[in-house]
Parts: structure tokens; sequence; C-alpha cells
């Protein structure tokens, strides 16, 4: 399995357009040793010439364009992706089906609750409709490992599994009242674990909710691809002066004492990255402490364009 990083940073990219804080303006100005980044998109290949896109993120023309790896066939009409697993109903996890609209029959996978959203309250998506065939909605069931992609090889049958692991979050605010109360809250967000020869890959951009959902298939995985949007829980506010904590909004915070590296600190076998890094998080900034802290507690931070092979 090959897993590629498309893009890393949280809604906003990095440095975001109308953020000034110290982060954003200290790259303008050409003094925060660190990289921009484009907002998180990660793609997940079993076999050659076959991707699946995990979220459809904002900038994913700019990023899939950028990529030989995502190009048609010279002289045909067509895609290696054939899938797209949306995690949420997030504007940042969903907008970039937007991009896909031309023609191509796709499978999207999500939550019932997240198709509904889409299909029912958001016309626009319909877009994606056109297609001969139409693309294909279908929709992902919670702790059950599904074959995704099965393909005939030298060495014997290619298999991708995908697993959705339910984290407890909200819906997005741009869904209306009256469809929110009936969708179920465990469909909300999700982390996905996918499974090739026994390499566990898990990936969940958003950690809201018990640790107790997530922890297992963090430290089972051979690769951990994480939550790294907020240093602190109060972060937000501190650099805005008002607003919501980090586990307000869905994201557990890495430092403290119930932060995301003291939840993992004993798990040694798990390669441990993180991604979807917000604008305002001193991680971004190679030499601050808080780079240092985390390459001594042995986590990677993610960039536009890093590749691991499993
Ligand atoms: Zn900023």
């Amino acid at each position: 399995m090959r897993v590629k990083v498309l893009g890393s940073a949280a809604g906003g990219g990095f440095p975001q357009w109308n953020c000034g804080c110290s982060n954003c303006s200290r790259f303008r100005l050409g003094v925060l040793k660190g990289r921009a980044r484009t907002q998180s998109q990660v793609a997940v290949s079993p076999a050659p010439s076959a991707w699946f896109l995990l979220n459809a993120s904002p900038d994913l023309r700019q990023q899939l364009s950028e990529n030989p790896d995502f190009a048609p066939a010279p002289d045909t009409r067509g895609t290696p992706i054939v899938g797209i697993i949306l995690m949420s109903a997030d504007v940042d996890c969903v907008m970039g089906l937007l991009h896909l609209r031309e023609f191509q029959p796709l499978h999207i996978y999500a939550t019932s609750s997240v198709l509904r959203v889409l299909i029912e309250e958001n016309s626009l998506f319909r877009a994606l409709e056109r297609s001969l065939p139409p693309v294909r909605w279908e929709a992902l069931p919670l702790d059950a490992p599904i074959t995704i992609f099965q393909q005939k090889a030298a060495g014997g049958i290619i298999s991708l599994t995908c697993k959705a692991v339910p984290l407890s979050g909200g819906y997005p605010d741009y869904v209306s009242d009256a469809l929110r109360k009936s969708l179920p809250a465990e469909e909300a967000v999700i982390g996905l674990e996918l499974v090739q020869n026994d390499k566990r890959f898990f990936y969940a951009p958003s950690l809201p909710g018990p640790v107790d959902n997530w922890k297992c298939c963090a430290t089972g995985s051979n690769l951990a691809l994480l939550d790294g949007t907020f240093w602190t829980d109060n972060e937000l506010i501190d650099v805005r002066g008002s607003g919501k904590t980090a586990r307000e909004i869905g994201h557990v915070p890495l430092s403290g004492a119930d932060g995301l590296l003291e939840q993992l600190k004993g798990a040694r076998n798990v390669r441990k990255v993180l991604i979807h890094l917000n604008n305002t998080n001193p991680a971004l900034d190679e030499e601050s402490a808080a780079s240092r802290a985390l390459r001594d507690a042995g986590w990677e931070v993610a960039f536009d364009g890093m590749e691991f092979q499993l």
C-alpha cells in the first residue's frame, strides 16, 4: 500500500489568506523556518494506477494536477482514482468533490448520514450525477471492514479493506436542524482503518470524542496519520482573543496531560505522523520548542508530497 500526503494543513491552509497570526506573518516575511501547506488531502494506492482519495479537499484540483500519479494515460479520458472516501460532511472534507464533476463515474463512500447531508440537502453535489453511468454513492457501515478493492496479481489477489471507526464528532453548522435531529451522532465523523497484506494504516485528521474510540486503532497500526490541528486546547482563544477550545471544535490538542502525545506515549511500534496542522500551531515552525518536543517524543509532521510504503 502506498500512502501519499497531497495536503497537510487544516482548513485555510498555511499561510491562511486572511490570517496575520505570528506563524502566518513570519512565514510571509521569510523568517519562519517551515513549509507552506495546502489543505489536508491523503491518497492511498493498493496497486499501480489505482488510487483512493481520503476526503476531497478544497485544494484538490491543484493537488491532483501537480501530481503525475493522477494523470490519465496519454490519449485517453479517465482517471486512476477508483474511489473517494469521505470522513465527515465538513466543508474541508467534501468541497473538493465539486472539482471532480467532469462527467467521471466515480464511487463515493461515506456514512449513510453524511450521504444524506450531501445528497438530500445540498443539491450542488448533484452536479456529480451528470456522468454516465452516474456517480455511485456508497454507504459505509460502522466498525465493519468492507473490501473496497480487489485485483488479481502475479503473487495472488491484491485486496484492500476499509473500516469506518466512529469518533463521536458533530455535524457541521451548515446542516439544518431538522436533518441534524434525524442523524445518529456516531455517523458524523469517522476515522479510517485501511488494511492490505496485514499492513494497517489508520487515518484520523480529526479526533473528537473519547480516546477509547480510536486508541486501539492507532496503537495497532503500522502507520498512524493523526490530528495535529492544535498544540494547545486554548490555541484559537489565545490568538484571536475569543472563540472555542480545540476540544469544542472536535480536535484533541497535542500537548497537555491528556493530549495526543501523552495518549500515545507507549506506542513505539507505530510510525506516528501528524497531519491537518492549523496555521496557528507552533509546530509549523521547525525551530520552535513544540517542534523539538514532537521530535523528542518520536513524532513526525506530514508535509505536502510526503509518501509512505507499507
Ligand atoms: Zn495564521
